[in-house]
């Protein structure tokens, strides 16, 4: 059977110039970096290196890399640190409502252990709103969080007005940008980011490997004990193979941003176009311009998301309803109910994510799938007969119009 993945949001594969360069690290090159002889020396350079490549990539210095074992854990070091570091200072906390739960529960317990934590609502396309920001600001305000690109919905927010406002109030900014590396560029030379989080396997890199951005002179508490790894700040010996695939997966993340992001958002607008224009009550979720250029978050009425993705994977389609960390529970999503969708249409949502291999004609066969899948599940709902009767027969219809629209 054809197999069809679209769910790069959750993970990518891995590039194969990444596995090449992992694999010396599985097999003769197997020191500890912190070992003085020959062996730890020659792994203590490739940690060095890697920190240094990763460091170009982004526009920071490598002594402002911290690697970790994942975006969790670069989310959980940068706001627990925060929190700890400067709790003399201050005890208010802002995020906003549509994190990744690694941001979102991290603040959740910060809130059980005496902080307050402000969430920054979002506009029906899930965009923050910097007055909202500048108006939550206080004088015990110690760091704000807002991520740099959604999950599930693709939004992109003002990374840079909300961290420069933060800047001038002297309030550390911390963002989540795990989504957006390789997708957007991201140069902090110019950002005026504090902290930013990032996950290899989000960009064709290995996974249970990420890094934190530190910029010199953030004041930053620790979550682990042990030995003087990571300048102290993240004990532990290193995942070296791992991070030798970061860097190589960033390094490649970034060539030509702007050029990969115009093919991959031209797919996106064709998946996205065909299925407003072959399939009836259906809204795009998210941003219709501001969003990662491989997105696709579509509301597709009478027809229940987690019903309608295991139809697909019968037939070959790797898709997700919101986030992969959600889906098998009864709940909505938190990110669409924050942008003001109501249960049943929070619950029609299916995510599809594109990758760089994905094609034109994996699309079109795609959305024929879908169209199929949708059809079928829709026979069987009660709901969908009685919308069809109504709107076959407009003058007999009691029923208020839908607020979902055709495109
Ligand atoms: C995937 C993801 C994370 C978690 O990263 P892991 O490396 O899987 O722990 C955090 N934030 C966002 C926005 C993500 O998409």
């Amino acid at each position: 059977m054809k197999r069809i993945y679209l769910d790069h949001g959750a993970t990518t594969p891995m590039h194969p110039q990444v596995l090449e360069a992992m694999l010396p690290f599985f097999g003769q090159v197997f020191g500890n970096p912190s070992s003085i002889h020959s062996f730890g020396r020659e792994a203590r350079r490739a940690l060095e290196e890697s920190r240094e490549k990763t460091a170009l990539a982004l526009g920071a210095a490598p002594g402002e890399i911290i690697f970790t074992s994942g975006g969790t854990e670069a989310d959980n070091l940068a706001i627990q640190g925060v929190a700890e570091a400067l709790s003399g200072k201050g005890r208010h906390l802002i995020t906003s409502a549509i994190e990744h739960h690694a941001v979102l529960d991290t603040f959740k317990a910060l809130s059980k252990k005496g902080f307050e934590v402000t969430l920054l609502p979002v506009d029906r396309y899930g965009m923050v709103d910097p007055d909202d920001l500048v108006s939550a600001l206080r004088d015990d305000t110690i760091l704000v969080s807002v991520m740099m690109a959604n999950n599930e919905i693709g939004t992109l927010q003002p990374i840079e007005e909300l961290s420069r406002i933060c800047r001038e109030k002297g309030v550390y900014f911390h963002t989540d940008a795990v989504q957006a590396i390789g997708n957007i560029p991201v140069n902090l030379k110019e950002l005026p980011v504090d902290l930013l989080s990032l996950s290899a396997h989000k960009f064709y890199g290995p996974k249970g490997v990420g890094a934190l951005f530190v910029r010199r002179g953030t004041k930053l508490g620790k979550l682990f004990f042990g030995g003087g790894q990571e300048k102290k700040q993240r004990p532990g010996t290193e995942n070296l193979p791992g991070i030798v695939g970061l860097a190589k997966a960033i390094e490649l993340a970034v060539v030509d941003i702007p050029g990969k992001a115009a093919a991959m958002a031209a797919l996106r607008d064709r998946l996205i176009g065909s299925l407003l224009e072959q399939i009836e009550e259906v809204q795009l979720n998210g941003h219709p311009v501001q969003r990662l250029p491989g997105n696709v978050n579509v509301s597709i009425k009478y027809v229940e998301g987690e019903g309608l993705l295991l139809d697909l994977d019968l037939k070959g389609i790797a898709a997700s309803s919101g986030s992969a960390c959600t889906s098998g529970s009864l709940e909505p999503s938190h990110v669409l109910m924050a942008c003001g969708l109501d249960h049943q249409t929070a619950h029609g949502s299916l995510r599809l994510t594109l990758g760089h291999n994905n094609t034109a004609e994996d699309v079109d066969y795609a959305v024929e799938i879908i169209k199929g899948s949708v059809a079928r599940l829709r026979e069987m709902s009660l709901l969908y007969k009685n919308y069809r009767r109504k709107n076959d027969n407009p003058q007999t219809g009691e029923e208020e119009t839908s607020c979902i629209t055709k495109k």
